[in-house]
Formats: C-alpha cells, structure tokens, sequence
C-alpha cells in the first residue's frame, strides 16, 4: 500500500495521524494512506516557499519553461498509468481519466510557452523626456486549495501558471485524493524542480487550508471548491489583503429549442449531465427544452440514459463511474427525494450493487420540473439532471437566466439567429452551442460569473492576471 506525504522544502514529511485512500469502485481496494500534515508542518511549508521565492522569481523565462515542458512530457508519457490512478483514486472512468491526465500534461506545455511570452509595454509619456514602462512581476507566495473532482488537472491549472509566472506555491488538494497530487508533484521533483519551490500539504481544510488562508506569509490564495467554503476564504483574504481567486459551484442551463437536431441535443446532454458520474461544476443539470420537442428529446434521453452501463471505474464497458463517496452519494439521493416532494417525476436515480462493493447509482432525469423547484436552485454535483418545459426561445433564455449561478450554459440549436442571440445574452462565463455544458479547452480561459466565480480568469493566457503584479516605472533620459 502507497505512503503518500507532505512536500516541504524537497522532503516527504508526515504525522502519524493517517487516512486511508478507499476506491470508490471497490471499497476493498486501499489505493493508499495519507499521513496528515499538522500546523508545524504548515508553516514549514510556507516558509520553504518564501524562502525559495527570492531564487525562483529570479530565474530566466527558459529556466522556467524547461522545467515545465518536461513536467508535461513526462505527465504526457505516464498517461495510461496515471489516469489508472485516478480512476482507482477518485471513480472516474478510465478513458475520462487519461483524458483528464492528457489535460495536466498539455497545461504545462502551454505554460512552458507562456514563461518565454511575458512581455510589457513601453508608453509614451505626457511630460517631455520620461518613458513609461508597464512590466509584469512574480506576485510571491501562492496558497492553492483544491476539490476531488479534476484531482489532476485542477491542480495543474493553478501550479503550471504560478510557475510560469515566477511564483513558488503552497498546494492542498482535497482530502479524498492525495495519490494524484502526490505524483504530480513527484514528477516535477524530478523534473528539476528547485526545493521549496512547490509544497505539498496532505491534511483536512479545516486545519491545513485554513491555516494557508490565515498566514500573512501567503500572498494569495487561488481556490477551486463548493461556494460555502469559497465565501468563507474570500472574505478572509479580503480583510487580511491577499489576492482571492474562487471558482465554485454551477447550475448550468443547457437549453433545447424546437429547431434543434434531436441527435445532437440528445448527446450534449447525456454527455454534460451524466459523464463524470455528473460531478462536474460545468455538468448540464438543468435541461431547458421548448414544448415542439419537449416529448421527443425526453424519450429519447430516458431511453439514452437507461443504457448507460454503470460500473467499476477500470471496467471498459462503463460509462458511468461510482459516485466519489457515501457523503456525496446521499446528498444526491436526498435531492431526488426532495424533487420527487416537490412535484417532479424520477426516473432512473435508483442506488445500484455491482459485484465489487462501491457507490453506484443510476443516472437520474427528473421531469415536470419549474425553475423555482430546489432541484433547479442548488447544485446537487451528481448524475442527476431536470428538465423543465417553457413555450419558446424567449421563456428559455429567461429561465437559463433566472439563476444566482453563471459558470456554463449551452444551447441546441439549428439557427444561427437563435445561437448567435444566446451567446450574447446567456449570463454565463461559457457558452456551448450545439455541445455539452462540461467539457472545455485548456489554453483558453475558464470561469463564469455571478456566485460560481470570483477574481480573475484560469486558465489560457488570461491567467497572468492573477499570478503576477504590474509595475509601471517612470524612466527620466
Ligand atoms: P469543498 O469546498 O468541500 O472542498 C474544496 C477544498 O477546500 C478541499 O481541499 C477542502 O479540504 C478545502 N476546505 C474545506 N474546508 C475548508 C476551510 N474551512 N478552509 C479552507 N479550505 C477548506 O468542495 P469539494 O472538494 O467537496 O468539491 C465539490 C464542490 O466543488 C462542488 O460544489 C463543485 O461545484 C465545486 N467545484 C467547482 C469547480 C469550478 O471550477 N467552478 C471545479 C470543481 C469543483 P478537504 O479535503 O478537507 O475537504
């Protein structure tokens, strides 16, 4: 069985305090042991960190690169054996997971280009003789705190950036999966990694995550998890003045109009509703379909749905994975009951034994659904998605609208005046037309709007916005 622990300045450090890592396929599968890191060794973590951060912000862009480019080539060329990992680890299946391990390797390709590409600009000043250069600096020491759902390439997104930029990084992955960010961080040790530069801390949130966002030696905090926990961070990190960056939870509208090919909205929304076992913040939970088609599109996914063959992560014939734990399984469960209270009809959702002892359910559709029922307000992070009937485009944009989250929306649609009017006016940070919710690019930017996201973009070229600071000197000739 695998020890995972703590990085701290180039050396793997733990408590005796452990937590066993349990396939959720397969319970009697202990993928590893966590030995938990306590307060000492948070702060020793920090102070590795800053103590590197005078080196590292300090090297030249090819140095940096280097080291990221063989991260990716080396993430790249493990692929199959990771991505068995994280299906062990977390439950996705196993083509979902090299896909996400293909993800983590590309990002630091991507960002091994971005270290030679950090430009500035020269301005012209309004007083005679002065020039005004803008540049762009290393912001320090970045706190990163993440979920169990991308266990690689959440992870990746935020580490490949920081790097790039010139930062040194304090990283704690969820408590569910320590193996993913374990290797990651392995590979780049070996990738030649300086000390100090990344820190791992395996612990609970409610001791090692909010011990990062107490220090006043960690100069921001970028976090990817459930919007209680995001809240809570940010109004920390205002009050003490750190850089915040959240991305949170999702209620993503996935709209079908009456033009729409039946084929095509019928695979956007098995595949944004359902893969990932739905536990994606872009999942499309709520399917918003004009009454022409309302009939036919729900057949037709029912029956889609039906087929779908739940099972063990490693199973080739799967499609739909186990539900990462027993906590997010009943939460799921109680959201059904609650719809089923409120009026709505379920059909699948039903809890299933497989021969190995996991937590599988089947993909549940809740018809005869409004927007103002709870199925529809708060995010369920399951494979459960509603469907709710309204008369025209019109009534659709409202309701895919009418929501306090904006991280995703798509339409189907074969009307470029229809997809053309929902790319405007969907109040989402993405917008798919004629493709799932779930399911983006890496070297572009990710994020959404009113309570999913908060501070700047990830991602793409956009993310130098958060991990660096501007200057602007003023040059006398
Ligand atoms: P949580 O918010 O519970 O946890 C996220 C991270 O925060 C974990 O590492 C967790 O640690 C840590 N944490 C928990 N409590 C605290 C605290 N008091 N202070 C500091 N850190 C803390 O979310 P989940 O991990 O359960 O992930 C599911 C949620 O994440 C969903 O709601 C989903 O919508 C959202 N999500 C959003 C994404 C986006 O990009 N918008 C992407 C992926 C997920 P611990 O391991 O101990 O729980």
């Amino acid at each position: 069985m695998s020890q995972y622990r703590s990085f701290i300045n180039g050396e793997w450090l733990g408590t005796t305090s452990t937590l066993p890592n349990l396939n959720p396929s397969d319970l009697s599968d202990v993928v590893g042991e966590a030995r938990l890191a306590d307060d000492a060794l948070v702060a020793d973590a920090i102070a590795a960190a800053r103590h590197a951060f005078r080196s590292w912000s300090l090297t030249t862009p090819q140095q940096r690169a280097d080291i990221l480019d063989a991260a990716g080539t080396r993430i790249l060329q493990r692929k199959e054996e990771l991505g068995t990992l994280l299906a062990r680890e977390e439950g996705k299946r196993l083509a979902e997971a090299i896909g996400e391990v293909g993800r983590a390797g590309n990002i630091f390709k991507f960002f091994a280009g971005e270290a030679l590409r950090i430009g500035g600009e020269v301005v012209s000043s309004v007083r005679p003789g002065m020039t005004v250069e803008v540049t762009r600096e290393p912001l320090g020491v970045i706190g990163m705190i993440t979920p169990w759902n991308f266990p690689i390439a959440i992870p990746a997104w935020k580490i490949a950036p920081a790097l790039a930029y010139g930062n040194t990084v304090v990283i704690k992955p969820a408590e569910a999966v320590p193996a993913c960010a374990t290797e990651l961080v392995k590979i780049l040790e070996e990738s030649g990694l300086p000390a100090g530069v990344v820190n791992l801390l395996l612990g609970p949130g409610r001791v090692v995550g909010e011990a990062l966002v107490a220090s006043p030696d960690i100069d921001a905090i970028s976090f990817t998890g459930s919007e209680s926990t995001g809240r809570a961070i940010a109004v920390k990190c205002v009050t003490s003045g750190k850089k915040v960056q959240l991305e949170m939870g999702g209620k993503n509208p996935l709209v079908v109009i009456d033009d729409a090919d039946l084929d095509v909205a019928v695979e956007a929304a098995l595949d944004g509703s359902f893969f990932s076992t739905g536990q994606r913040c872009t999942a499309s939970s709520r399917l918003i379909v004009t009454s022409a088609i309302h009939g036919q599109f729900v057949a037709a996914l029912q029956r889609k749905a039906s087929e779908l063959v739940v099972g063990h992560a490693l199973d080739k014939a799967t499609r739909i994975g186990p539900v990462v734990d027993d906590r997010q399984l009943q939460q799921n469960l109680k959201y059904l009951k609650i719809a089923a209270e409120e009026g709505g009809q379920v059909l699948g959702g039903e809890r299933v034994e497989r021969p190995t002892r996991g937590y599988f359910m089947r993909p549940a559709l809740v018809i005869g659904t409004d927007n103002t029922m709870r199925i529809n307000r708060e995010e369920v992070f399951g494979p459960v998605a509603s469907v709710i009937e309204v008369a025209d485009y019109e009534e659709a944009l409202a309701v895919a609208n009418d929501t306090p989250y904006g991280l995703a929306a798509g339409i189907c649609t074969t009307s470029l005046k229809y997809a053309s009017h929902f790319r405007r006016h969907a109040e989402a940070g993405m917008v798919m037309v004629n493709a799932p919710t779930a399911g983006v690019d890496y070297h572009v930017p990710f994020g959404g709007r009113k309570r999913s996201s908060y501070g700047p973009r990830e991602q793409g070229t956009y993310a130098r916005e958060f991990y660096t600071v501007v200057k602007t000197a003023y040059v006398k000739a």
